[in-house]
């Protein structure tokens, strides 16, 4: 079986900024003012206003031909994206390692639900059970990875032949070890990323493209 794990990388083509590297999100904003529970707790306006401005901006994109492929191919994905776009591409298969910014929680109960206002009608926007202020369901600096995601992707890894590394600078934890344990049970490791990484001396093929032409010549080298 084959395995996609996605970065920001994938989601660059349709123009939404990656965290790091040329253009970067993190080039204009410092991500420890912002992606962090303290940060939050010392100033929920501002990083609601962050993500106010990410999602208006996600909303008005749509998956990029790598996105439809994977899909297409009926690829399961792991993701540490948080916009969305592989379900939006058709894909029925995605686990999400950190979260998803079109979902918010409630810091006060248990409350958690989708919301797609753009831009928010409040910021910061409350709980409509208990007026607690809500945050996005985003896993943040610091913060475990939730759970069950971490199950599914090692069950998805125990099946797994060939992974496709696609788009991600393999820089955050724990999330860069998941190729390190397709590995260890004997996946094949294919990167798809313009960019040399960390995650680089691992593979078993590289290919420096961008994720679209990349996985188009994938797909047409291997019969698969
Ligand atoms: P990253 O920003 O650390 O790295 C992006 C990688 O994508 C780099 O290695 C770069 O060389 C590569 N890249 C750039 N253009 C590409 C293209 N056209 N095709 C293929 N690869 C390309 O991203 P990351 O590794 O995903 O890790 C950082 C964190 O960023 C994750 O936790 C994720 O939640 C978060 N993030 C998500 C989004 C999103 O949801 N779209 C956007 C920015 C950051
Ligand atoms: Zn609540």
């Amino acid at each position: 079986m084959i395995v996609a794990l996605t970065g920001a990388g994938i989601s660059a083509e349709v123009g939404i900024p990656t965290f790091r590297g040329k253009g970067g999100l993190w080039n204009k904003e410092d991500p420890k003012e912002l992606a962090t529970l303290s940060a939050f707790l010392k100033d929920p306006v501002k990083v609601w206003k962050w993500y106010d401005w990410r999602r208006s901006l996600i909303k008005e994109k749509h998956p990029s031909e790598a996105h439809h492929l994977l899909a297409r191919k009926k690829i399961p994905v792991i993701t540490q994206n948080v916009d969305g776009l592989h379900q939006r591409a058709g894909s029925e298969q995605v686990v999400e390692l950190h979260g998803n910014l079109w979902r918010v929680r409630c810091l006060n109960c248990s409350y958690k639900g989708w919301n797609y206002d753009t831009p928010l009608k409040e910021v910061p926007p409350k709980c409509p059970e208990c007026g607690g202020l809500l945050r996005p369901d985003v896993v943040w600096f610091g913060e475990p990875l939730p759970e069950e995601a971490i199950r599914e992707s090692l069950e998805l890894l125990n099946y797994c032949s060939l992974m496709l590394v696609i788009g991600t600078s393999g820089s955050v934890y724990p999330a860069s070890q998941l190729p390190y344990y397709a590995k260890e049970r004997g996946a094949k490791l294919v990167e798809i990323n313009p960019e040399e990484t960390p995650l680089s001396p691992l593979m078993d093929l590289k290919i420096r493209k961008g994720a679209t032409e990349g996985l188009k010549e994938f797909f047409s080298s291997y019969e698969l």
